[in-house]
């Protein structure tokens, strides 16, 4: 099953290069053509689709299998656009959450999907911004991000941001319950709140003490978004229309789930959003299928179940296998940096 049992070096060099180059010839399907109006064929030939297509070729055998299977695929700029009432029986809405692990492979992933299934058909939901991330990897991310965006940006592509709201109210309100561990939290919660979970959104109820000051939280949380979209607009020079919520490591997050932060009727009714890819109003009409525990569809596409799906793809978890230490699946999954939990 698992061709390469060590990575060499060699083999690193060569999965390198080939890193290195998909990046340097990335252009996107309009730039591709009007490069093959002027300049001669043999030119053309040097192009990388192929190295994209050898890096990334679990994601294009997936995406071609499901294209063969009969699947429409949508970013979620035109799913919100669609009628709903009028779907496509076998849809699915492709999200990449990019971190800077994933960036490498990230516009070898869109590539392929500019090949298989046309371009402009996946939303990127990008970390940039993030107080975790900058802390964690250092300031330099942000030019990588940035130079993706605006790689994916002349191409038009749907790009949004991945965010972790409860990281941006830990930066900048420094809770006491900032340090507690998971348990304690998990605890404190079950004794003094619950979720109630309506048809477009959720709210939360404090059936004892609001020992987290949740009412704190979501009065702070309008200026935080805010100030965040206005900081991605001026960064960008792109407007906000939703979110995917980051599944940060940081202990609350466990608890108070940015996804279910960002499900509350009350910050939703903020206009600040109009969906985080979380939602209630959107799991409601289509399924979850993400790569985050490296499931085995990942290389088996035809056991998925006809149906309509939003698909998380982060483009890391696609990377050559050779590439990922000893080459060994699991492991590769359990030494991700960053976690998703359930979501
Ligand atoms: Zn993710
Ligand atoms: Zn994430």
């Amino acid at each position: 099953m698992i061709k390469f049992k060590r990575t060499t070096g060699k083999n690193q060099v060569i999965v390198g290069l080939i890193v290195f180059s998909t990046i340097l010839a990335f252009q996107c399907e309009k730039e591709s053509l009007e490069n093959l109006n002027n300049s001669d064929s043999t030119q053309m030939k040097s192009t990388p689709d192929s190295l994209a297509i050898h890096e990334m070729s679990r994601y294009y055998n997936f995406l071609e299998q499901m294209k063969k299977e009969g699947y429409v695929f949508y970013d979620f700029r035109s799913y919100l656009q669609a009628d709903t009432s009028r779907l496509p029986e076998k849809l699915i809405v492709i999200r990449h959450d990019i971190h800077s692990r994933d960036i490498p492979y990230a516009y070898a992933a869109y590539e392929v999907e500019e090949k298989v299934i046309g371009p402009k058909h996946s939303t990127f939901y990008v970390l940039l911004d993030d107080p975790v991330d900058i802390t964690q990897v250092g300031p330099s991310i942000e030019n990588k991000y940035m130079k993706f965006l605006h790689t994916l940006d002349t191409c038009h592509v749907d790009i949004q941001p991945h965010i972790s709201p409860i990281d941006l109210y830990i930066s900048s309100k420094h809770p006491y319950w900032l340090k507690y561990p998971v348990d304690s939290l998990k605890s404190m919660f079950s004794r003094n709140y619950e979720w109630e979970i309506g048809k477009t959104g959720r709210s939360i109820k404090i059936k004892g003490r609001d020992v987290f000051q949740i009412n704190d939280i979501n009065k702070s949380m309008p200026g935080l978004l805010s100030r965040f979209n206005s900081e991605w607009t001026k960064q960008t020079g792109m407007q906000v229309q939703g979110y995917s919520a980051h599944g940060s490591a940081t202990a609350m997050n466990k608890v108070l789930n940015n996804a279910y932060l960002l499900d509350q009727d009350v910050l939703l009714h903020s206009g600040l959003y109009q969906y985080d890819t979380y939602n209630t109003k959107i799991l409601r009409r289509l399924n979850y299928l993400s790569d985050n525990t490296l499931p085995s569809w990942m290389d088996d596409p035809v056991s998925i179940k006809p149906g309509r799906y939003e698909f998380l793809m982060h483009p890391y978890q696609w990377r050559p296998l050779m590439d990922s230490g000893n080459g060994n699946k699991l492991e590769a999954g359990l030494s991700a940096p960053v976690q998703h939990d359930a979501l």
